[in-house]
């Protein structure tokens, strides 16, 4: 998610590598789940979703029902965790939640039909639907890209990108310095950088092509689902999710007009002529 305030702000005022230290050690967060509480919204990329599938065996819709809702997040409709009515917790006097002037409920779902404003309970204690009764994370192994980042987070110039240390958002002391590539424990981190890379070049061009549109348009409407659906709602039942997100990713910078499209598929369209709903 986009956010306003400036690196110095929000940060250490220091860009970190995967190779450096950073203070961040919460003593493995143990007795705490602030973060999970009305934290940041999480935003999902596809490398998530996909996780989600593989390891919890549900599609995208079956998550749509109850765990993942739709948001408009800087213009874009992506996906986000649902925060459910917090029931085995004392309701915490939480911090506000990271970005919540910049995101709001989607008033549908990914076919464009209406979604009811059911869990849009803002006087509640809220909580993540994968937070388990003993406050602890549910799918820690498969978490996403976000939750394993958190308190670090990435700012981004000219594509690329640096870690950050947020200073505002954990709410405990970090005692610890490790290495950021230690924190993060993801397998074959560089090609994860480089999906990270790949998937905010999507979103950021998808951004360029609508601007000026209006929020409400049939174009931008158009695109969102273009984009749901070539990289959330589609099979991710796939063996190497790398390869496979940069054939989806070249499919759709060509549809999208940014670029050369493979042989054999039609050139880059205006958005109108998708043909998609
Ligand atoms: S997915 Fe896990 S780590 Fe992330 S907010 Fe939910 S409970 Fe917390
Ligand atoms: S607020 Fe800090 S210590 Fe608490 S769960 Fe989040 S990262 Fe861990």
């Amino acid at each position: 998610m986009l956010r306003e305030e400036t690196v110095e702000e929000i940060s250490d005022g220091r860009l970190y590598t995967a190779n450096d230290m950073v203070r961040v050690g919460t003593n493995d967060c143990s007795g705490c789940s602030d973060c999970c509480r009305m934290g940041p919204v999480i935003v999902l990329d596809p490398l998530d979703v996909f996780e989600l599938n593989r390891f919890l065996g549900r599609s995208f819709e079956e998550l749509l029902n109850d765990t993942i809702e739709l948001k408009v997040i800087d213009g874009l409709i992506l996906p986000v965790l649902k925060l459910v009515k917090d029931s085995s917790h004392e309701k915490t006097p939480s911090k506000v939640p990271q970005g919540s002037g910049s995101s709001e409920t989607l008033s549908c779902n990914a076919q464009g039909n209406p979604l009811s404003a059911a869990g849009d309970t803002s006087d509640e204690a809220m909580v993540c639907p994968y937070l388990g009764d003993d406050g602890r994370c549910s799918i820690h192994d498969f978490r996403p890209g976000i939750c394993r980042l958190y308190p670090l987070g990435r700012s981004w110039e000219n594509g690329d990108f640096h870690y950050i240390l947020q200073v505002n958002e954990c709410t405990r002391p970090a005692v610890t310095k490790m290495k950021v590539r230690k924190w993060l424990g993801i397998p074959g981190l560089s090609a994860y950088e480089d999906f990270c890379r790949s998937w905010h070049s999507v979103l950021e061009k998808t951004r360029l092509l609508l601007e000026g549109t209006e929020p409400d348009s049939a174009l931008r409407r158009r695109v969102c689902i273009y984009i749901l659906r070539q990289f959330y709602m589609c099979d991710w039942n796939v063996d190497d999710f790398y390869s496979t997100f940069e054939a989806r990713r070249g499919e759709a910078m060509g549809k999208l007009g940014f670029a050369q499209p493979a042989r054999g598929t039609s050139a880059g369209l205006p958005a109108e002529d998708f043909g998609l709903l």
